[in-house]
């Protein structure tokens, strides 16, 4: 474990899977309300790093294009305690009439 720590160190975290649905949902709603204090919905508050905001749309290949918190957009979100990861849209779009 500790050889595997040490190569990591100057890499981003790994997730080790994905949040369901209903937990990403969870994320999305309190990103929207207080982007710095999203709680894990597994492992409560403190827990949460916005790793990279991306663009929303991911290309078929799965990569994702870092951008900035302007307009639509997607927050990578990592969880510390479970090593999860999930990208939420956390930009709201412009909605007029
Ligand atoms: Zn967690």
């Amino acid at each position: 474990m500790n050889r595997i720590d040490r190569e990591l160190s100057d890499a981003l975290p790994q997730p080790k899977g994905p949040f369901t649905d209903a937990e990403a949902l969870e994320l999305l709603m309190a990103y929207r309300k207080d982007p710095s204090n999203v709680p894990c919905p597994m492992c409560g508050p403190g827990n949460i790093e916005v790793l990279a905001f991306i663009e929303p749309q991911i290309d078929p290949n799965g990569f994702a294009s870092v951008t900035d918190p302007e307009g639509e957009y997607a927050a990578a979100l990592y969880c510390h305690k479970c090593f999860r990861a999930v990208g939420i849209l956390a930009g709201v779009g412009r909605e007029e009439g």
